[in-house]
């Protein structure tokens, strides 16, 4: 997903050579990969996975890096990314949303989150994806990918 990301990132970035099938698939939806919705995509490719960040921090760093663009339109992009695929969106228990880039290279993770100040620490764990395997083959559903939200207050906040 990593290597095909970059793949249409730089096909993309000269907006006229669209061949990437995922480029394609996304015209035939009616969803457009815009200049601003590669920005965003862009921005989670430069900081890599692993990384997790709510729409106010894109918002702040595209601002930073003299895009001109409206946090509303971040939210919607940022809804448009996780729809068609690109980006996994994590909920937090307090209503906010974090995002991160979807990569076959990171295996299903989980996610320890701290409700007060949202930092956000991955763990994997072979029981979970176990549990879910089986959750899903019991009641006949096909298995997608199973995580873990842990709500928690990290030590700078207790
Ligand atoms: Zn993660
Ligand atoms: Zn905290």
């Amino acid at each position: 997903m990593r290597i095909a990301l970059s793949l249409l990132l730089s096909f993309s970035s000269q907006y006229n050579v669209l061949t990437s099938p995922l480029v394609e698939d996304l015209h035939k939806d009616g969803k457009r990969l815009t200049p601003q919705r590669l920005k965003v995509l862009n921005l989670f490719e430069n900081i890599g996975s692993g990384n997790h960040l709510s729409a106010e921090e894109v918002h702040e760093k595209l601002v930073k890096s003299s895009s001109k663009v409206s946090l509303a339109t971040i939210y919607r992009t940022l809804r448009l990314l996780v729809k068609i695929g690109l980006l996994h969106e994590l909920e937090l228990s307090e209503g906010g949303h974090r995002y991160e880039l979807l990569s076959n290279e990171t295996p299903d993770h989980h996610h320890l989150i701290c409700i007060r100040c949202g930092r956000t620490e991955e763990f994997e764990s072979d029981e979970v994806l176990r549990a879910g395997k089986i959750a899903a083959k019991i009641n006949g559903f096909k298995l997608i990918e199973s995580s873990l939200n842990v709500r928690a207050i990290c030590p700078k906040c207790i």
